[in-house]
């Protein structure tokens, strides 16, 4: 009898919970999530807080393969929804059931769980996939760099399409653990802790965990000989470099600029607050490119880097990028100043603290440096364009816009905002324009037509719009001293399909 009844009111209990999530039917996520560069990186539809990697990498052959749990949150009533990838898929799991899934355009996959997800409810994915990621191209080229020892993943927009599938944009940020099996002999290198190795039947396991919200592309993966460095900053956070076995006469310079992270970070800390993340470190494999890359907590550096000696203004680059750029992300591709800008700023500080030259000097040397007709000026770091979007003006005029701006507020203001900015965003996401109000907001000053001149306008500002950056400076300024090492890391974010294409941006 109790059975009996308690059937059907059970039954209406279900009914009843049912009705508010249904009030809308379930559609597809969108394929992109919305960037004005790049319409279809990243998905709409859901929002990923967690990825799981478990990978086996053989260096012999390049062959990949993992399973990647991802632990997500639908955010509308969805029907099917779309992940980031580039290689073969062997199964998928939604909530523990078998789900439909199909390769679409270039990098999509698109899955179809065996029920729908309602908004509001977290949800898991398990993806079972293998491949050889040095053969796989994705719009003409591999992001995936082949060494002779092993493989690396570091690459910017691109680069997480070849190892793991994903949300794959700045905007949805999430928390890593990748564990990866290597043969014995042989080390695999990826971001924040090393949490623990583990040797079984001629394979030894890393188990890496980056513990605060990270972009797709700043998870970094790297697979080699490498020898590896320990230590701990005074405050006590690890330090963890790793050097590639076979970086010949580079491998001295680049120890010389890489053993210097804790200092520059501690020094960094002091201008723009704690330090954000739960380790510190870098690495350098053995592979042919030129640039670096400021992947979280453990930046990627080529050897080539270090070809004329130790660069420190690298160092200071890429580890700069960690409050802005990967604590504080870009909203949009477009927003590439907020990343950018800043890093080669840090730059002029550390040369200004050096005695290499101040920031005012670096800016006055690169006013004067393109003429008024020169193309740099035509290119507006605000608002670059995708085909632009890591030219050296994002640079160069990009820290002429932040002299600018520290000469129009004072020093005071401007070192407070370069201070409170990584706190206000801090593992969040921020555009130009947030940028722009966040600092009219602490200086009490109207900032729009500074920001239109330096960052909007493709000209070259007139003397009268630089009379701050121009005062007192002779007519043919000197060369700063930090000026050629500071250059040198114009390769830095040489993007992998403008090195496919040969149009490499180099230090002159
Ligand atoms: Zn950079």
């Amino acid at each position: 009898m109790r059975h009996r009844l308690l059937v059907p009111a059970a039954a209406a209990a279900c009914m009843v919970l049912a009705i508010p999530a249904s009030a809308a039917e379930p559609s597809p996520g969108a394929p992109g999530i919305g960037d004005s560069y790049y319409p279809s990186y990243g998905n709409g539809g859901y929002d990923v807080s967690h990825y799981d990697l478990r990978l086996k990498y053989q260096p012999d052959t390049d062959r990949l393969e993992g399973t990647a749990t991802i632990v997500a949150r639908a955010t509308q009533n969805l029907s099917r929804f779309n992940l980031d990838f580039a290689l073969d898929v062997e199964s998928v799991l939604v909530g523990g059931k078998k789900a439909a899934f199909k390769a679409t355009g270039d990098h999509e996959l698109e899955i179809t769980p065996a029920g729908r997800l309602d908004s509001g409810k977290p949800f898991t994915v398990v993806v079972r996939y293998h491949g050889t990621p040095s053969e796989v191209e994705v719009g003409g080229y591999t992001a995936w760099l082949r060494t002779p020892d092993g493989g690396v993943a570091a690459n910017e927009p691109e680069g997480a399409w070849w190892w793991y599938p994903s949300n794959d944009h700045p905007r949805d940020k999430a928390t890593f653990d990748v564990s990866v099996a290597v043969p014995d002999g042989t080390q695999a290198i990826s971001n924040g802790t090393l949490q623990s190795t583990t040797s079984r039947l001629g394979w030894t396991r890393y188990n890496w965990r980056s513990d605060k919200p990270q972009a797709t592309y700043l998870a970094t993966l790297a697979v080699g000989k490498f020898d590896v460095t320990t230590d701990t900053t005074a405050g006590g956070l690890p330090v963890i470099n790793a050097y590639s076995k076979d970086l010949g006469a580079n491998d001295g310079a680049a120890r010389a600029s890489l053993e210097r992270t804790g200092e520059v970070a501690d020094w960094l800390a002091g201008l723009y607050g704690p330090y954000p993340f739960n380790a510190l470190g870098g690495y350098v494999p053995n592979v042919p490119t030129g640039y670096a890359l400021e992947t979280q907590t453990r930046p990627f550096y080529s050897p080539r880097q270090f070809a004329r000696g130790a660069n420190v203004s690298v160092v200071v680059h890429e580890l700069a990028h960690q409050w802005y750029g990967d604590s504080v992300s870009l909203k949009d591709w477009r927003d590439i100043w907020v990343n950018e800008g800043f890093a080669r700023y840090s730059e002029w500080l550390w040369s200004e603290k050096e005695g290499e030259g101040t920031a005012q000097e670096l800016a006055d040397y690169t006013y004067a440096l393109y003429p008024a007709d020169d193309p740099f000026w035509t290119v507006r770091p605000g608002d670059p364009g995708a085909e632009n979007q890591f030219h050296r003006a994002v640079y160069d005029r990009g820290a002429l816009a932040l002299q600018a701006l520290r000469n129009e507020i004072g020093d005071e203001d401007f070192f407070t905002i370069l201070q409170r900015w990584p706190t206000e965003y801090r593992y969040g996401n921020a555009s130009v324009a947030d940028f722009r109000r966040f600092a009219e907001k602490v200086s009490g000053k109207p900032l729009a037509e500074l920001f239109d001149t330096w960052l909007y306008t493709p000209s070259k500002p007139a003397a009268a719009a630089a009379r701050s950056v121009a005062l007192g400076a002779p007519k043919a300024p000197a060369e700063p001293k930090s000026w050629r090492k500071i250059q040198a890391t114009n390769t830095v974010h040489s993007h992998g399909r403008d090195a496919h294409r040969g149009e490499e941006h180099r230090g002159h």
